[in-house]
C-alpha cells in the first residue's frame, strides 16, 4: 500500500520546524528516522496532511556531557549508542540497550527521540529512560519544557507531547561510583520486539550496600513500567546477599499482561520475571566487582 497525500516539509533549523509545527497542528506530523512512522502511513494505519522532516535541522543531532548527565539530542541515530565510547563509558545501560533494538538497518535509520516519542511500550530505550530517571527536552513556539521519563510515557504509544512540541534531547543521569546495570529480554526472533524485557541499574556504597536500585520493564504492560516493590526490597540490601530469584518474584508482582498473538499474558509474565532475574545478575555481579 501507499500512504495517502501528504505535503512534505524539510526544515533546516529549529526555529522553522517548530513553526510548521505550530502553524498546521494536529495536521502535522514529525518524521525522524521513519522507522516507525512511514510503516503506519504507508499501512494506512493514520494520515497526516503534512509531514514535517527534521532529518536536516541543524544541531538536533549528537552527544555531549554535560553537569552530570550524557545528553543525546533526539536526531541522534540509535546505531550511534552503540559507536560513540563516550555512551558505553558514561550510560553503560544505553549502549547495552542500542544493539537489541531491531536490526542494525533499522538502527542506522530510527532515532533515539523517535523511540522515545513513539513510546512501544515494548521498546528498550523507554525503559531504559525510565530506569536512570531521564529527562526530556521539549520545545514548541510557546517554549520549552523539561519533562521527567516517569511522567512523560502515559499509555501506549502516547506522551505528554503535544502535536506543535518538538522532542530535542534527552539527559541520562551518569550514575558514578560502584554501579552496575544489566538488560535483558526475550524476543521470538532476532530483530524482533520483545515479548518482555527489564532493564536495571544499581548503585552501592563502599561497603558493597545498594544505596540505589532501578528496575524498568518492557513488553509487559500499556508503558515501560518501573518495579517499585522490588526497587524497595533492593536499597540497603548488601550487594552479594541479594537472592535475584526472590526480587524478580517481587517485580512482576501486579502485573497482568495482556493475551495477544505473540504471547499469553501468563507466558509474558512468567517471561518478565525470568528476564528480570538475568538483568539483575547481570547489574549485581557488576557491582560486586566493581571498585
Ligand atoms: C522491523 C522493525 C523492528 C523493530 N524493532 C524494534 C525493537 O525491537 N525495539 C525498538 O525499540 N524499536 C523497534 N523498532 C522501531 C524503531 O526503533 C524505530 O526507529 C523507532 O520506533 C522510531 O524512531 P524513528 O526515528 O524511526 O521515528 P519515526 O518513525 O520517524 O517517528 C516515530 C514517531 O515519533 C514521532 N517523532 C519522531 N521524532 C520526534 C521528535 N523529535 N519529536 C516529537 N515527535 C517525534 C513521529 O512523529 C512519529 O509519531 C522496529 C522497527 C521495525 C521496522
Amino acid at each position: 500500500m501507499k500512504p495517502a497525500t501528504f505535503r512534505y516539509h524539510a526544515p533546516a533549523t529549529l526555529t522553522d520546524a517548530l513553526t510548521l509545527l505550530s502553524e498546521y497542528g494536529d495536521d502535522a506530523k514529525v518524521l525522524a528516522g521513519g522507522q516507525s512512522l512511514v510503516p503506519i502511513l504507508a499501512m494506512r494505519l493514520s494520515r497526516f496532511d503534512h509531514l514535517v522532516d527534521v532529518n536536516r535541522v541543524d544541531g538536533l543531532a549528537g552527544i555531549t556531557r554535560e553537569n552530570g548527565h550524557l545528553v543525546v539530542r533526539a536526531g541522534t541515530r540509535q546505531r550511534a549508542l552503540e559507536r560513540d565510547e563516550s555512551v558505553a563509558a558514561h550510560v553503560p545501560l544505553l549502549a547495552r540497550a542500542a544493539p537489541l533494538i531491531a536490526h542494525f538497518q533499522i538502527r542506522n535509520r530510527g532515532t533515539v527521540g523517535g523511540s522515545l516519542a513513539h513510546a512501544d511500550p515494548a521498546s528498550e530505550l523507554p525503559a531504559v529512560a525510565l530506569a536512570l530517571g531521564a529527562e526530556f527536552d521539549i520545545a514548541s513556539e510557546r517554549g520549552t519544557r523539561r519533562a521527567d521519563a516517569a511522567t512523560f510515557f502515559e499509555s501506549l504509544w502516547t506522551t505528554t507531547l503535544e502535536p506543535d512540541e518538538l522532542l530535542v534531547g534527552a539527559r541520562f543521569p551518569v550514575w558514578s561510583g560502584r554501579s552496575g546495570f544489566g538488560i535483558r529480554e526475550v524476543a521470538r526472533r532476532h530483530g524482533d520486539f520483545a515479548i518482555a524485557g527489564a532493564a536495571c541499574a544499581l548503585a552501592a556504597d563502599d561497603d558493597g550496600r545498594l544505596a540505589r536500585a532501578a528496575i524498568a520493564l518492557f513488553g509487559v504492560a500499556s508503558t515501560p513500567w518501573r518495579a517499585a516493590d522490588a526497587e524497595a526490597a533492593l536499597t540497603g540490601a548488601i550487594a552479594t546477599d541479594v537472592d535475584a530469584m526472590e526480587v524478580a518474584a517481587a517485580a512482576v508482582r501486579g502485573l497482568d499482561p495482556t493475551d495477544d498473538v505473540h504471547a499469553s499474558g501468563a507466558a509474558r509474565l512468567a517471561i518478565a520475571q525470568h528476564v528480570v532475574s538475568l538483568a539483575l545478575s547481570d547489574a549485581l555481579a557488576e557491582v560486586r566487582d566493581a571498585r
